[in-house]
């Protein structure tokens, strides 16, 4: 994430912030821009002085407080992010103000990290559109069909419960993951869109992609009961970026793309706050190129590993768990280098995407 500062005092702000914290003024994200805007009341006429059109997103008082502005003028009045709900949750019941507040700063913040490879995804029209992308946030309710966190035919499900810090991390404990977070089941999910979406359709790409994961015809109902009832192949930790990597090829690409979309995130990050990096401070979204996997392979080893090592000290001088609970061998470097390839290709107008590939899919 890009260093965000308030336009009116220059203070240090956050990507959710809805007001500055120093000078009181109203702030507003501007997707398109990937620019925080500051507007001297939080009012509909103090958002227009700001440019044609600008105005603040219908859920900017609303429980999940968004703070992202739009100027196209849509007639729902929603932002970008808040466009590509599907199902929220119950409000009447107070509990979940807090979880979709939860779900929909993860949401903005993986949007934003797609936005760094020049997309922003479109609303799904209808459930026939295979085009676009739809948000579920969905509350376990008793009696009613288990909700499963997944994708399928581009409707991205996140069971509530993932958003409670207690539920989610007794789960990481129970399956024995290093990292469980509400944008990591994001990024997850969106990955297995972006295959059906962008990866599938596309010869070209598909041959890329099945050198660095496989053969995706694998049986994948078949593979995931072999995972759960067995276990993880012993030596999955040399090939795959985790256990549920290895269970298939589709969650070897989803564990890996939603892997290279945090480092991405993190050293955007790391870079804008002055972290000084041990290597060339090579830019892996120069306009128009996408870099040689050797070169990304590079800027992994060279600028993401001591940033890794950093955090892990710092988290450990203060008490915490490793922020970083990673291993990258050759084979795992190999597929997060070809995994930012493909995505820094992706980028295309809707209108000249390849034809989807039919609904349905991986979770
Ligand atoms: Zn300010
Ligand atoms: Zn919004
Ligand atoms: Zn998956």
């Amino acid at each position: 994430m890009k260093a965000l500062a308030c336009q009116a005092c220059a203070s240090t702000v956050f990507f959710d912030n809805l007001y500055c914290g120093a000078c009181g003024s109203a702030l507003g994200f501007m997707p398109t821009a990937a620019a925080m805007l500051a507007a001297q009341a939080d009012a509909p006429s103090a958002w227009a002085a700001l440019g044609p059109g600008v105005q603040a997103c219908a859920n900017r008082h609303g429980a999940c407080g968004c703070n992202w502005l739009l100027d196209d003028a849509h007639p729902s009045g929603l932002c970008r992010s808040c466009r590509l709900n599907g199902t929220i949750p119950d409000l009447s019941d107070s509990r979940n103000g807090a979880a979709w507040l939860c779900f929909e700063q993860a949401k903005r913040r993986l949007l934003y990290g797609l936005s760094r490879f020049h997309w922003l995804p479109e609303p799904k029209r209808d459930p026939t559109d295979a085009l676009g992308l739809r948000f579920d946030l969905i509350a376990q309710l008793p009696g009613a069909p288990p909700v499963v966190t997944g994708h399928a035919g581009g409707v991205v499900t996140l069971n509530l419960i993932e958003t409670d810090d207690v539920q989610r991390e007794s789960s990481r404990v129970e399956f024995g993951e290093a990292m469980r977070t509400v944008l990591g089941h994001l990024r997850h999910e969106t990955a297995h869109y972006l295959h059906q979406r962008w990866i599938a359709p596309d010869p070209d790409r598909l041959a890329r992609w099945r050198g660095l994961f496989g053969d995706e015809s694998a049986d994948y109902t078949a593979a995931l009961a072999r995972h759960h009832g067995e276990g993880p192949p012993a030596d999955w930790a040399q090939r795959h970026i985790s256990a549920y990597a290895s269970a298939h090829p589709h969650e070897d690409w989803a564990e890996t793309c939603a892997h290279a979309l945090m480092i991405d995130d993190a050293l955007e990050t790391a870079g804008a706050w002055g972290l000084r990096l041990h290597g060339p401070a090579a830019d892996a979204h120069a306009q128009g190129e996408v870099p040689e996997p050797a070169a990304v392979r590079a800027m992994l080893v060279e600028q993401w590993l001591p940033v890794a090592q950093f955090l892990n000290a710092m988290n450990r001088s203060l008490g915490l768990r490793d922020g970083y609970p990673f291993l990258m061998p050759d084979p795992v470097l190999d597929k997060l280098a070809g995994a930012f390839g493909l995505l820094l290709g992706l980028a295309a107008p809707r209108d000249q995407a390849p034809d989807p590939a039919p609904i349905g899919g991986p979770a």
